[in-house]
């Protein structure tokens, strides 16, 4: 195919083509959002769920203590900033510690769980509304066990709906990719899970448990590609973080603007945030997603406007940032990112590595390789010539010393030692060999 027919600049194709990295400015943003988009209603009531499900979570998972949030912190990282020659302030956003599941999946995938569970407890009359604490009742028991929830998944995913679906009692299956790490289904078989592997990528993990599920009226299946359950989980982490911000005292305004970086797969969890965090703070938030070399699935379907899935412009999908290879974007996130999103830049996977290696020796921030993409988000918006244009098409040139810029980090803490002092390892052996 000539690259004409992509509907995408030729050098925007071959620069993709060979892996070099980039940010790609949304020329849509701001746009208006399609008369289907959820509503902040609809963002208000998974808050309320999340919220309620508190004395549940904490009697099922007692590593939670007595407070069952599932909140994670959001800290300054000074000295990481240092090392990156960056401006303004840098926080990060640390959901590589959500508590139970150790990714960002907790908070789309808790969600998908406890509102289906909650439906068909009140459908059975044993649940009233925002009461969630009867979900753990052997009644309730009785009835999840009757019902199946499914996944396809490249990991992070399956764990998280895995750990909470097994937990109130569902039969639970994840589909995965055979790209999916050892360790991850293992721990789901530890915890009474189906595990059935696929050969393809995701996306065929996906195709295969939607399938199975809807052949089977009892199944409900969690549809990373289409689900707005999920996505309004992801949605509710934006109330959490406007409330760190001020307690941290950071100004979120037309003089303070907030710049956040969010590594993306299909485009779900970075999808719900940016949605949550524009109810919020309105143009004083720019959101950037973050995506390896070989997944541009956002970038490419956001820059020609139509489905274009990265294989057809000749890439592989293959990446070590599990949790970011996807090889086609989210319908349903697609479109509301056209009109919310500022930028994608793309990260190889080197990179990403260096940037493990790097959190690792000034913040001692342990992460998988998928949360260290958000990094080099503030040097593409402050250094590049067309970060530069950007800024000073939004007024924000004389802004940046009083700028925020979060970084967030979406998984890790479950990682087994040994696996994560192999990604360390590569980190520091390409950061020495750069120096000399
Ligand atoms: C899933 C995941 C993401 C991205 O979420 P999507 O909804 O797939 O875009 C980012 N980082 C990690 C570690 C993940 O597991």
């Amino acid at each position: 195919m000539n690259t004409l027919d992509y509907g995408l600049s030729p050098e925007l194709v071959a620069s993709l083509q060979n892996h070099k990295p980039l940010c790609w400015f949304n020329p849509a943003y701001p746009g208006n959002l399609p008369d289907d988009a959820p509503t902040s209603d609809d963002v208000k009531a998974a808050e309320i769920r999340l919220h309620s499900s508190s004395g549940l979570l904490s009697a099922l998972f007692p590593e939670l203590g007595e407070n069952g949030c599932i909140t994670s912190p959001l800290k300054p990282v000074p000295q990481l900033q240092k090392r990156l020659a960056g401006s303004g302030t840098w926080l990060l956003k640390a959901d590589h510690a959500l508590p139970v599941a150790g990714s960002i999946k907790a908070r789309g995938g808790f969600h998908e769980v406890l509102a289906y569970a909650q439906s068909l407890a009140s459908d059975a009359g044993i649940c009233r509304e925002n009461d969630l604490s009867v979900l753990k009742s052997a009644e309730a028991r009785a009835l999840f066990s009757q019902h199946a929830i499914a996944v396809g998944s490249t990991g992070n995913l399956g764990l998280a709906i895995g750990v909470i679906a097994a937990a109130l009692g569902f039969r639970t299956v994840v589909h995965m990719s055979t790209d999916a790490k050892e360790w991850k289904k293992e721990r789901l078989r530890r915890r009474g899970v189906e595990v059935i592997e696929h050969a393809g990528d995701y996306g065929a993990a996906v195709d295969a448990g939607r399938a199975t599920a809807d052949a089977d009226p009892h199944c409900h299946f969690v549809d990373d590609e289409n689900s707005r359950l999920l996505f309004l989980g992801y949605a509710a982490a934006a109330r959490e973080l406007a409330a760190q911000l001020a307690e941290l005292n950071r100004p979120v305004d037309a003089d303070h603007p907030l710049f956040v970086y969010l590594p993306c797969g299909v485009g779900g969890a970075p999808g719900g945030i940016t949605f949550g965090l524009k109810a919020i703070f309105g143009a004083h938030v720019h959101c950037f997603f973050a995506e390896p070399t070989a997944s541009p699935c956002m970038l490419l379907r956001l820059a020609a406007g139509r489905r274009l899935p990265v294989y057809e412009i000749g890439l592989d999908n293959r990446t070590e940032a599990d949790g970011l290879a996807v090889g086609d974007a989210s319908p349903l996130v697609a479109p509301l990112m056209a009109a919310q999103l500022s930028g994608v830049f793309t990260v190889t996977d080197d990179d990403l590595f260096r940037g493990v290696a790097a959190l690792a020796d000034t913040e001692s921030i342990a992460v998988e390789p998928s949360a260290a993409a958000a990094l080099p988000g503030p040097e593409w918006i402050c250094n590049s010539s067309a970060g530069r244009e950007y800024l000073v098409r939004h007024g924000l040139m004389n802004r940046l010393d009083d700028a925020t810029h979060v970084l967030w980090s979406t998984g890790g803490s479950l990682v087994p030692a040994n696996e994560y002092d192999r990604f360390l390892a590569r980190g520091h052996s390409l950061l020495s060999s750069a120096k000399q």
